[in-house]
């Protein structure tokens, strides 16, 4: 067995049933994408558009779920929307337009997450409780047909210092259960909770992820001078 198949066995007997692992294959080449498939992998996070295109257009004819994790232009929805599973960097009302605007030419409906600032980082995108509650209010989002927001996202800071990756992770928590109850109370679909890498994602199960976004622990160390 090759050592990414072995892997994600690994992680798949670790994980609980209701956590969906997320393989995250940025800078990987196609074929670590297709020895994962045929070790059972079915859903893969890009985090840029231009990487996950080609990709998507190489592996058309395997039943893959593309995730789009990585901070998303308004200019760049359009090339995703025809295929995309989920876009987990949902993080301002105007790119929520854009997917809505997309999704209805295609006749489809797009999942989405809000993805939150929770590091202490400022380097890192995404919104606040209440821009996402300003969002949710807007008459401009309640007039949207074509997009569905099933949950939210986060990035804890790259830090040694577990107590506080818990701590940022259990604020995401915090949010969801907030926007669950204020706007999602007898909605099904909300349900997601997109927290863990590979060094935290032990913290990030414990406290309540249902969605774990895994690079280096399934391909190893990526290389991006290729
Ligand atoms: C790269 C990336 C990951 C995976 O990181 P690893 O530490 O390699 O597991 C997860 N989420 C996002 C948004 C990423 O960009």
């Amino acid at each position: 067995m090759s050592i990414i198949s072995e892997n994600i066995k690994h992680f798949k007997s670790l994980l609980p049933d209701k956590v969906l692992l997320i393989a995250v294959s940025k800078t990987q080449p196609i074929e670590a994408i297709e020895e994962a498939y045929h070790s059972g992998q079915r859903d893969f996070g890009e985090n840029k558009v231009q990487e996950m295109l080609p990709k998507y257009e190489q592996l058309k004819h395997l039943d893959i779920n593309w995730h789009l994790i990585g901070h998303l232009q308004t200019n760049k929805v359009k090339y995703i929307v025809p295929f995309v599973k989920l876009i987990h960097s949902v993080d301002s009302l105007k790119l929520l337009q854009e997917i809505n605007k997309q999704s209805l030419k295609h006749n489809k409906i797009t999942d989405c997450l809000l993805q939150f600032h929770i590091a202490e980082e400022d380097t890192k995108f995404g919104l606040d409780y209440s821009e996402a509650v300003q969002i949710l209010n807007s008459e401009e989002y309640k007039a949207m047909q074509s997009v569905r927001i099933c949950g939210v996202m986060g990035m804890a800071t790259f830090t040694e210092d577990m107590e506080q990756v818990r701590r940022e992770f259990r604020s995401l928590k915090q949010i969801f259960d907030n926007l669950k109850e204020n706007f999602f109370k007898t909605n099904s679909g909300f349900k997601e909770i997109s927290m863990g890498m590979s060094g935290d994602w032990q913290i990030a199960v414990e406290e309540g992820s249902t969605m774990l976004r895994i690079g280096t622990s399934i391909f190893g160390e990526r290389n991006y001078n290729k």
